[in-house]
C-alpha cells in the first residue's frame, strides 16, 4: 500500500497544498493520501496555532474524498522532526510505503532535514513544480541530492498554483480577498477566529502584552477587547477586528515617555503641541507606531482606532468609536457619574456613546484645571 504524505506548516492551507496532493495522488496511483500539519519545526516560526493549524487541515481534507489528517506531530512535543515521523509511522503502518509530497522550492531546503540520509531510506519524495523555481534548478538538486543524501525522487509533471500560505497571510492583515486560494470553508474558519489579521498569532499577542504591560493594564485590556468584540456585530464590525484593536490600543503603555514623545513628534503626522506635551495622551499614537512595528497590523483602521482612544475626533469611523467607548466601559472601571449612561447608548447608537464619553472627559479635565483638546471638543461638537 502506497501512501502519499502531504507534509506543511499549513499556516494556512491553501488550494496549492490540496491540488498538488491530488495532483500526485492521481499521477502515482497511490492508495492513500495524508495531510500532516507540521508541529513545532525546526526552520520556521508559525503564526496560527498547531490546533488551528489542524482544524483548517481537517475543514480542507473533509472535502476531498480519501484523504485523512494525521495530529502525529501536532501532537508530540518540542521541535518536531520528519524522520521521528517516518519512524513512528514505519512503526505503527508495517505495510505502508510512503510517498512524502513536496513542492520544488523545498529542495533547497531538503539536505538540512534532520537525518535526511535516514528520512531517505524510509520513504521517496514526490515532487511537484512550484511557480518561481526554475526547472533545470530542480533536475539539478534531484542528482545532488540522489548522490549526497540518497534521496530518491519522483518528479511529478504536475505545476503547482501560483499560492502561498505567506501571500495568504498578508492579504488577510491588509483586509484584501482570498477568495481564490484557498477553500470557502477554511476560508470562513479563518473569518471566525480571526487568525492572520496581523503578523502575530493569538498566543504570542497574549504572550507579549503579559510581558510588556503591567497586571491591572492587562486585566483592563481584555476588558476593553471583550467588551469591543461583543458590541461589534451591533454596528456590523467584524468582531474578532474590535477584539484585536481593543488588545493593542493600550500596547505602548510601557514605552518610555521621552522616547515616546520623540518617536509620535517624528513619526505621527496629525499630531500637535498640547497632543506632544500630555504625556497620558501619547501612549495613543505611539502604540499605533507598536502595533504596526511589533504586532505587523496594517489595517488602517484598526491602527487609527489605536491611534483616536484618548483624544477622540471628529468623523470617527464605527470601530474607532468602539474602541475609544470600549475603553470607557469595560467591566473593570471603577463606578463613575454617567458611566452607566454611556454602557447603554453603546449598546444602541455608538455614535452618541463616543460623543457622551468626551463629553465627560472634557467635563473632568476642566475640573482637574486643564484644557480638553481639540480633537475630543470637536467630537463632542459634532452633530
Ligand atoms: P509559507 O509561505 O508559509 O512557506 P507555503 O505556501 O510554502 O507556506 P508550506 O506549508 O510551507 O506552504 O508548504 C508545504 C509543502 O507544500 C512544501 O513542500 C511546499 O513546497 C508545498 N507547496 C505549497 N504551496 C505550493 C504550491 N503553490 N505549488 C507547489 N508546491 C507547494
Ligand atoms: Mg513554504
Amino acid at each position: 500500500m502506497r501512501v502519499g504524505i502531504m507534509g506543511g506548516t499549513f499556516d494556512p492551507i491553501h488550494l496549492g497544498h490540496t491540488g498538488i496532493a491530488e495532483a500526485v495522488r492521481s499521477a502515482l496511483t497511490l492508495d492513500g493520501l495524508w495531510f500532516l500539519p507540521a508541529g513545532d519545526p525546526p526552520h520556521k516560526r508559525c503564526v496560527a496555532s498547531a490546533r488551528d493549524r489542524l482544524d483548517m487541515a481537517l475543514c480542507a481534507a473533509e472535502a476531498i474524498s480519501g484523504a485523512q489528517v494525521s495530529d502525529i506531530e501536532i501532537r508530540r512535543k518540542g521541535t518536531t522532526y520528519t524522520v521521528d515521523t517516518l519512524k513512528a509511522l514505519s512503526e505503527a503502518h508495517p505495510h505502508c510505503e510512503w510517498v512524502y509530497i513536496i513542492g520544488a522550492d523545498t529542495l533547497r531546503i531538503l539536505s538540512q532535514w534532520k537525518d535526511i540520509r535516514e528520512v531517505a531510506k524510509r520513504c521517496i519524495f514526490a515532487v511537484v513544480h512550484r511557480p518561481g523555481v526554475d526547472a533545470t534548478q530542480i533536475e539539478l538538486a534531484l542528482r545532488k541530492l540522489e548522490r549526497e543524501c540518497g534521496v530518491k525522487a519522483e518528479l511529478v509533471e504536475a505545476q503547482g498554483p501560483d499560492i502561498s500560505s505567506t501571500e495568504i497571510r498578508s492579504r488577510i492583515a491588509r483586509g484584501q480577498n482570498i477568495d481564490r486560494l484557498i477553500s470557502p470553508r477554511v476560508a470562513e474558519m479563518i473569518r471566525q477566529r480571526g487568525l492572520y489579521l496581523c503578523a502575530m498569532g493569538w498566543e504570542e499577542i497574549d504572550e507579549t502584552l503579559r510581558d510588556t504591560l503591567k497586571p491591572d493594564r492587562y486585566v483592563h485590556t481584555l476588558g476593553v477587547a471583550q467588551t469591543a468584540k461583543a458590541l461589534a456585530p451591533v454596528y456590523g464590525i467584524d468582531p474578532m477586528r474590535a477584539y484585536l484593536a481593543g488588545l493593542l490600543h493600550d500596547c505602548a503603555k510601557s514605552m518610555d515617555k521621552e522616547e515616546m514623545k520623540r518617536r509620535v513628534a517624528n513619526e505621527v503626522p496629525d499630531t500637535d503641541e498640547a497632543e506632544l506635551s500630555a504625556p497620558q495622551v501619547l501612549h495613543a499614537p505611539a502604540g499605533m507606531l507598536l502595533a504596526k512595528e511589533r504586532y505587523g497590523v496594517q489595517d488602517a483602521e484598526i491602527l487609527s482606532a489605536i491611534r483616536k482612544h484618548t483624544l477622540g475626533g471628529a468623523n470617527m469611523s464605527p470601530l474607532e468609536a468602539l474602541i475609544y467607548v470600549a475603553d470607557f466601559i469595560e467591566p473593570n472601571r471603577k463606578p463613575f457619574e454617567g458611566l452607566e449612561r454611556v454602557r447603554s447608548l453603546a449598546e444602541r447608537d455608538i455614535a452618541l456613546a463616543a460623543r457622551e464619553c468626551a463629553r465627560l472627559t472634557s467635563e473632568y479635565v476642566r475640573k482637574s484645571g486643564g484644557t480638553p483638546h481639540d480633537k475630543t471638543i470637536q467630537l463632542i461638537n459634532e452633530c
